[in-house]
């Protein structure tokens, strides 16, 4: 079963009293960051973007970077009900998923978990428990007290059979309704309910985008060094006598970089990821183990803010290296050079043993 993608981004933002949809997560756009997972999904063949017409640069901006799938940009209606509506006619696979524009941190599972109920159901529903005591409030007085445990609040994206969505949105007449299930249960069925995710969270006002689940990790690495050893620092080869003792090649900027990137998303640290037993990693350019974090990163919709990393060395001199690493790690993190720092320290010539030390800090979303 095949998919399209309806992104709707055309609402006015009038609880933020700025554009949330042009702010940015880190170095992308709101947009561009709730639109790329379905993009980059295996099953889906169309994104079709709603959107105000000032955002349709933002738009074409997004579809240059994905020359493998069909895009349609649409106009926007009055009301999210008309807009969805207009995306839906351009939608002609078997199924279609609808997903707001505002909620930018829908991850890979997330949307395999609605795509494979609507293969099973007809339908699938992303929702998370409701933390909070729910009440139903009349004239400034409490006069219902709905069972917390039967409370979920729904999430996008929605999936639904195409056919019948358009059959839902075609009886509706001119009457409005606050997402897809509602017009789905109301003249077609009792839609089937997923997993939602916590981290799926609709950005409506100017704190949740200043709190935007920014988390902070830090990573420490340490590497003797000896003679017959290459000395490999940030993916650089640098020109010494002397090399990193390790089992990978040492490359303690990497190694403190990925620990830094793991711990932010409540990882365990490297040694557990790649342990320095297993001969796979023997030697290995420690680059290739950043690109297995960044390959989980990208399946989870986490991306990389900036990093900050210290190099503690007294011996050989860094600082001529220091953009040929940023140019390497950028690559690497799919973030600009500008958003990496890197500084090199001595220990002023306390320390009894030649090593390398390296600090890393990493800022994700
Ligand atoms: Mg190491």
């Amino acid at each position: 079963m095949r998919f399209d993608a309806v992104i709707v981004g055309s609402g006015k933002a009038v609880r933020m009293g700025l554009d949330k949809l042009t702010l940015s997560v880190g170095s992308d756009l709101i947009l561009s960051r709730a639109a790329e997972p379905f993009a980059a999904h295996k099953d889906i063949d169309k994104i079709i973007l709603v959107l105000r017409k000032d955002l349709f640069g933002i738009g074409k901006g997004i579809a240059e970077k994905f020359p493998d799938k069909k895009f349609v940009i649409v106009e926007g209606g009055d009301t999210r009900t008309r807009s969805v509506e207009k995306g839906l006619a351009e939608a002609n696979s078997e199924g279609v998923l609808i997903h707001d524009a505002a909620r930018p941190f829908v991850s890979g599972k997330v949307i395999d978990g609605v795509i494979e109920s609507v293969k099973k159901y007809g339908s699938g529903i992303p929702a998370i428990p409701v933390a909070d005591s729910v009440r139903t409030v009349k004239g400034g007085r409490v006069v219902g007290f709905p069972d917390r445990s039967e409370m979920y609040a729904a999430q996008t994206p929605q999936g639904f059979v195409t056919e019948q969505i358009k059959r839902a949105y075609a009886l509706r007449g001119a009457e409005d309704f606050s997402d897809d299930s509602a017009v789905y249960a109301r003249f077609i069925g009792s839609p089937a309910v997923t997993k939602g995710d916590e981290r799926n969270a609709k950005i409506t006002t100017l704190g949740d985008y200043f709190g935007l689940n920014s988390k902070i990790g830090i990573g420490y690495d340490i590497h003797r060094l000896v003679e017959g050893r290459p000395l490999v620092l940030g993916g650089v080869r640098i020109d010494y006598s002397k090399g990193s003792l390790a089992h990978s090649d040492g490359d303690g900027v990497v190694h403190a970089l990925i620990d830094a990137l793991l711990s932010a998303v409540g990882e365990r640290d490297i040694g557990n990821l790649y342990p320095d037993t297993d001969p796979r990693y023997k030697d290995i350019d420690s680059l290739e183990l950043l690109a297995g974090v960044m390959r989980m990163y990208k399946e989870r919709n986490h991306k990389v803010s900036n990093v900050s990393i210290i190099i503690i060395a007294d011996k050989p001199k860094l600082a001529g290296y220091i953009p040929l690493m940023k140019q390497k790690l950028s690559e690497a993190l799919g973030i600009s050079a500008s958003l990496i720092g890197i500084s090199a320290k001595t220990t002023e010539n306390t320390q009894t043993e030649e090593a390398v030390q390296c600090c890393a800090a990493a800022l994700v979303t």
